[in-house]
This record gives structure tokens, C-alpha cells and sequence, in this order.
């Protein structure tokens, strides 16, 4: 018998899959012995501190209990450390989960989102789901972002302009005045969203996080957070959202499935926020990563853009799908980027000093 067709909605057929990349078996087979240096998800290569392992084995001891709903004890935490204030504190399955329900609790079919380009694909994507039309705000020819153009659609009455900060892939950033700027120009009516999934990499004096911004912004601002980066809980699912508007949280509630975050996430989460000392390390060590493996990309003559992240977005000067294929024979992942304008660039995430000097040697002799 053959499958019976049945027709998904119409916004579905402008969606792609999610490129997440090879899974690890895959590469194996064909990296012949080497040692794989996973460096295609922005991953924290760097162990947990001993504390969250043992917060999860508490938690993970009472599976039969559902999980608190509203996460009140992590939320409680957050506030206290970011200023939000508690009842404005959302936590999500990953801060993609909070990307699928701010889509979900805000866009009407036709509603325009403002994002930048070259973008987080779910940025565009949720918001195509919901038949909403994508604005991109690109880089200027020196590749930096169009303050100009990112302003002046932000002024105008847009349903959502949504934006990383630093931004993924491409690592670059609104500094302290420029997000000044974007603030002061948003549209009243409209809801600014701030993904700062790379805050903690980012933190320093030309970077400005939006939370320090929230108690005192008269316009709907909505930041959003994840563990999944500096935290190193990508397998655990968990990330949050800080507003200054009821409404916006109101309505993401009423969206998010109710225990959309598990036990054993949030005793991890919360304990990973409690016991720093370890992530500050991995953070400085990654930063120091990051600077040698620019100025080694540069001696091979390849251009770079300066990155916030833990990552890195690199001209190959040839297609980069071609050139990740064959650091896949050399046991190195990165992330061949495929969005128009930008197919000579990969994005590789800054891993552990084996891992980066791999990735390095096989670029030598590749390019
Ligand atoms: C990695 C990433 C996320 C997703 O984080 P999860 O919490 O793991 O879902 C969100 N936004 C950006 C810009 C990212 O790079």
C-alpha cells in the first residue's frame, strides 16, 4: 500500500529542515582514526563543575514527580542575578523552544519580523511557520552590521525585530551605544526581542547586555537566554526568557506547554548559575582560544570577522561546503554556512586547544 498524502500547511512548504549538522557516529566512519573535534554546534567543550552532576543525580532520583511548572526557584535566581524581575522570568525547553512560542503568542499571518542577516536560521523560520514576512537586515560591503538600515525598520511599526546579540553566525555586535540607539529607535508598538544566547563570551566594556536596559525601556523589550552555551547544558534543554511587559509574558505562557522544562534542567540550570567558577574558566580559556585561532586563520590569509561568540565566521575564499567535507576526512566538524552571499563561510566553534590546533593544521593544508 502506499502512504496516504495528507497536506501540513501551506507556510510549511517555504520551511527547510534544521541543519544540524553530522552526529558523531557518521564522522567516524569516515575519519579513519583521527580523533573528532566537534566543532560545528558552539558547544562548551569543557567539563561541568562537580555540583551539577551531583544536583542532577538528586533530581533524576524522582522521575515519577513532574517537574514545577513555572520553574520557580531557577526564575527566583535569575532575577536575582540579571535585576529582571521574577514574575517577568520564562523558562523554556532551549531558548529555541522560547523562539517557537514567542512566534506561536505573537505573529498573525502577514506581520513583518526584522532580523539580521546572515541569521539564526529559527529566527526566520518560526516566524515563516506563522506566515509572517522576514525583513533581513544585512552587512554593509566592510561587513559590519547596517546600523543605518537596522534602525530604520526598527522605527517603523513592526509586528517583531529580532536579533542575536552578538549575532550567530557571524559573530559581530551591537556595542553599548549602538544598542542605545536601537532602543531609542524602536517603534512603540513594536516588540524588540534580543537573543543573547553568547552574553556570557561577550561580557566587557564594548558589549551591553539589554538586561541592564530592561527596568528602565517604556517599549516592549524581551531578552532571551540560554544554558546551553557557557553553561555547557546543550543536552539538557533549558533556556529563559526576562521582559519589562506583562503581556509578552502572559502570552508566552499561555503558549509554552506547561512543564516545558524538566527536573533534571532546571536542578542543573540552577545549580550551574549558583557554581560559576568553573564556566569562568572554560569562558577565559575560550576567549584566549578564540584570539589564536583568528590570528592563525589570518597568517593562512583567510579573513575572519571579529567574533563575540565562542565561535569563529570564515572566509575560505571557495565554496565552504567543499571545504568542510574534507575537514570531515580529518575528523574536524564545523559548519559549512549555506544562506545567500555567504557560501564561502564556515562557522567553527572555538573548542578545546587539541581540538582547535586539529581544525588548524587540516585548514593549512586544505586552503
Ligand atoms: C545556540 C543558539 C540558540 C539555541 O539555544 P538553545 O537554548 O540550545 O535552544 C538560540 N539562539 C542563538 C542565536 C543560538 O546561537
Amino acid at each position: 500500500m502506499t502512504p496516504p498524502k495528507f497536506s501540513a500547511r501551506a507556510e510549511l512548504d517555504r520551511l527547510t529542515r534544521y541543519n544540524s549538522g553530522l552526529t558523531l557516529d557518521d564522522v567516524a566512519a569516515r575519519a579513519k582514526g583521527h580523533p573528532i573535534a566537534k566543532l560545528g554546534s558552539n558547544e562548551n567543550p569543557h567539563p561541568v563543575s562537580a555540583a551539577i552532576t551531583t544536583a542532577m543525580a538528586e533530581a533524576i532520583a524522582r522521575p515519577n514527580i513532574y517537574p514545577d511548572p513555572s520553574a520557580r526557584v531557577l526564575a527566583d535566581e535569575i532575577a536575582r542575578q540579571t535585576g529582571a524581575a521574577a514574575e517577568r522570568v520564562i523558562l523554556g525547553d532551549g531558548s529555541e523552544d522560547l523562539l517557537n512560542v514567542l512566534a506561536r503568542a505573537v505573529l498573525n499571518p502577514g506581520d513583518e519580523v526584522v532580523t539580521l542577516f546572515p541569521s539564526f536560521p529559527l529566527h526566520e523560520d518560526y516566524a515563516t511557520m506563522m506566515g509572517a514576512t522576514v525583513t533581513r537586515i544585512g552587512l554593509t560591503p566592510d561587513r559590519r552590521i547596517d546600523m543605518d538600515a537596522l534602525l530604520a525598520a526598527a522605527a517603523r511599526p513592526v509586528r517583531l525585530t529580532l536579533i542575536a546579540n552578538p549575532m550567530n553566525p557571524a559573530g559581530l555586535w551591537l556595542g553599548p551605544d549602538e544598542l542605545a540607539a536601537l532602543l531609542a529607535a524602536q517603534h512603540p508598538d513594536s516588540l524588540l526581542c534580543l537573543d543573547e544566547a553568547y552574553v556570557e563570551y561577550a561580557a566587557g566594556p564594548d558589549y551591553a547586555s539589554g538586561a541592564e536596559r530592561l527596568a528602565g525601556h517604556d517599549k516592549p523589550l524581551l531578552i532571551l537566554r540560554t544554558f546551553s552555551k557557557a553553561y555547557g547544558l546543550a543536552g539538557l534543554r533549558i533556556g529563559y526568557g526576562m521582559s519589562n511587559s506583562d503581556d509578552v509574558i502572559a502570552a508566552m505562557n499561555l503558549v509554552r506547554t506547561p512543564f516545558n522544562t524538566n527536573a533534571v534542567a532546571q536542578a542543573a540550570a540552577l545549580a550551574a548559575m549558583t557554581h560559576t567558577e568553573d564556566m569562568a574558566r572554560a569562558v577565559a580559556a575560550t576567549l584566549a582560544e578564540r584570539a589564536r585561532m583568528e590570528q592563525a586563520l589570518a597568517a593562512l590569509g583567510l579573513r575572519v570577522l571579529p567574533s563575540k561568540g565562542n565561535f569563529l565566521f570564515v572566509d575560505c575564499g571557495q565554496p565552504s561546503a567543499g571545504v568542510a567535507d574534507r575537514l570531515i576526512d580529518c575528523g574536524v566538524i564545523v559548519k559549512p554556512w549555506k544562506q545567500d552571499g555567504f557560501e564561502t563561510f564556515l562557522r567553527v566553534s572555538v573548542g578545546l586547544d587539541w581540538e582547535n590546533d586539529q581544525f588548524l593544521e587540516a585548514m593549512a593544508r586544505i586552503v
